[in-house]
């Protein structure tokens, strides 16, 4: 399992090299466009560690904690 800091590390490099911005400025959830802080953000993995996503830039994107929690369920029940 990746560390936290390794997720705030993927964290920056979203916010800086795909969004442009600096860490104090916020970004939109890449799922419902809601504009999310840097502490509040969550990485996502678009395709599932569990069905080998791995860490890296083009498999991550920004998400708001309440697209993150329905993303993980979706997973769970297969119907993502
Ligand atoms: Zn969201």
């Amino acid at each position: 399992m990746p560390t936290q800091s390794n997720n705030t590390r993927l964290k920056r490099r979203l916010w800086r090299d795909v969004h442009g911005r600096d860490l104090g400025v916020p970004v939109p959830c890449h799922w419902c466009r809601c504009l999310i802080g840097f502490a509040q953000a969550t990485v996502d993995h678009v395709r599932p560690r569990s069905e080998g996503g791995e860490d890296e830039l083009l498999n991550v994107v920004i998400a708001c904690a309440e697209c993150n929690q329905l993303r993980n369920r979706w997973n769970q029940t297969g119907l993502w």
